[in-house]
């Protein structure tokens, strides 16, 4: 069976909530919907305080080509505009809701209806996705018609899907696997049409037998687009450890996946697009894992965006009282949350419980110099040298050691026998990093 070639570990699934069936969410009592859900230029809020919004309105315009415009998850009257702590500890500009009942903008079609044909050109096509403020739904949350848009001289080739979902604990796309195959594959269908490609590959990690099975069952009238099992190897969800196990080519350092013709996209963020282009429905809900060993309702939700986390843990049984941190996402790429007041934004693919004594960090010690975080990094750097060139602030020497190619998978710091807090180090001096080169365009 398939995988990528560099590093990778292999982390305990702990998929605790597989054979959960996604469940609706109660509406929030207020919605928080943050006005930056995305890579890229922030929003314009296009609505004032007292405002009365329906569920699917626009709220906040897109604030150039790499952005994204953000909808109203529910129907209601703005309360204010101010901000809160998002998923990632920062104060950021976001609408308050106070949801009354759930009146949907006319046009989006809610029936459960299969539409399986598109008759829209591919312009048109990007034009819809672009509008209904889809993003990258496995977290990266990059404006998904930019990577529609290829740059001149560019051709895709290829869409690769990452139905891989190679983090522990999260399962949000498997069961969106098994609970929408069919309109994945009209959401594929689609894609092809306009990025112009002939192939289409799904990878899925073999831990998900029944979701390779129905989907190489729905796919089968399109020989075009092939249900490939990959071997389970973390960190396989990373763009550019899916394009080498599905097609085999490799993706060099500093350049985009479409320098070698491959597109990539999420299942969930296929699926939003099918919605989007068949249904009219922009992206305002997503499927959130929520889970933990001691939650006494884990389970796989659908979830209106700007619902505060406290409302989602809540729903799922309450905080135990053993909690140690609450994480945004899964274990290994997640961040633990400042506060549970942090709303589910665009990104959110899952919230995660961890036990006081599965949270508690080793004692770090020095680097024995094992090289095991250099066997272990799928993006070939060494993390050890990273790591100390973040902490004495080498901010020039860690470009040239190539720190902005590191996907912060957490690999590094999963296999350090010294308990180094490598990923922390290395995340520090990304933002560092990235400035640095910023600076130097102004
Ligand atoms: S976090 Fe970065 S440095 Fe560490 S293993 Fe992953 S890619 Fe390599
Ligand atoms: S794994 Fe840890 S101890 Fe080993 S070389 Fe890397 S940083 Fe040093």
């Amino acid at each position: 069976m398939r995988t990528f070639t560099i590093g990778g570990i292999h982390p305990p699934e702990c998929k605790l909530t597989a054979g959960k069936s996604i469940v609706d969410m109660p509406l929030p009592k207020q919605a928080v919907v943050l006005l930056g859900q995305h890579i890229g230029a922030p929003t314009q809020a296009v609505v004032e305080k007292g405002a009365m919004v329906k569920t699917g309105q626009l709220l906040a315009k897109a604030g150039g080509f790499v952005s994204a415009n953000i909808h109203s998850p529910v129907s209601g009257k703005v309360n204010k505009i101010a901000e809160v702590v998002d998923a990632s500890g920062y104060p950021r500009p976001a609408i308050f809701i106070d949801v009354e009942g759930d009146e949907w903008m006319e046009g989006i079609d809610r029936s459960e209806d299969l539409i399986s044909e598109c008759d829209l050109e591919p312009a048109a096509i990007v034009q819809k996705i672009n509008e209904a403020g889809i993003v990258g739904m496995g977290g990266a949350c990059f404006p998904a018609h930019v990577k529609l848009t290829p740059p001149p001289g560019k051709k895709a080739e290829i869409l690769v899907v990452n139905g891989v979902e190679c983090e522990p604990y999260l399962t949000a796309d498997h069961r969106l696997m098994l609970e929408k195959a069919p309109e994945i594959i009209v959401g594929i269908r689609i894609l092809m049409k306009a990025l112009n490609v002939d192939k289409a590959v799904i990878g899925i990690e073999c831990n998900k037998p029944d979701a390779i099975e129905l989907l190489q069952h729905i796919a089968k009238p399109y020989p075009a687009i092939e249900v490939m099992p990959l071997q389970m190897h973390y960190p396989q969800g990373g763009e550019k450890q899916l394009i080498e196990a599905t097609t085999g080519r490799q993706v060099p350092s500093g350049c985009l996946p479409i320098e070698v013709g491959a597109v990539v996209q999420n299942v969930g963020t296929i699926f939003a697009i099918y919605e989007a282009v068949q249904k009219n429905k922009p992206l305002f809900e997503r499927i959130v894992t929520v889970t933990g060993k001691s939650l006494s309702n884990a389970g796989n939700f659908r979830v209106r965006m700007g619902t505060p986390i406290k409302e989602l843990l809540d729903f799922a049984g309450g905080l135990p009282e053993n909690a140690g941190k609450v994480i945004s996402g899964g274990p290994m790429m997640g961040k633990a949350l400042a506060s549970l007041d942090a709303p589910v934004a665009k990104g959110t693919s899952g919230v995660l419980v961890m036990d006081e004594a599965d949270s508690k960090r080793g004692q770090a010690s020095d680097c024995i110099r094992c090289a095991k975080c250099v066997a272990a990094c799928p993006m070939g750097l060494e993390p050890y040298l990273l790591g100390a060139l973040s902490e004495h602030k080498d901010w020039e020497g860690a470009e040239k050691q190539h720190m902005m190619d590191c996907i912060e998978c957490g690999c590094c710091t999963f296999t350090c026998p010294a308990n180094r807090p490598l990923l922390d180090y290395l995340r520090i001096g990304k933002a560092k990093v990235g400035a640095l080169i910023r600076s130097r365009k102004q």
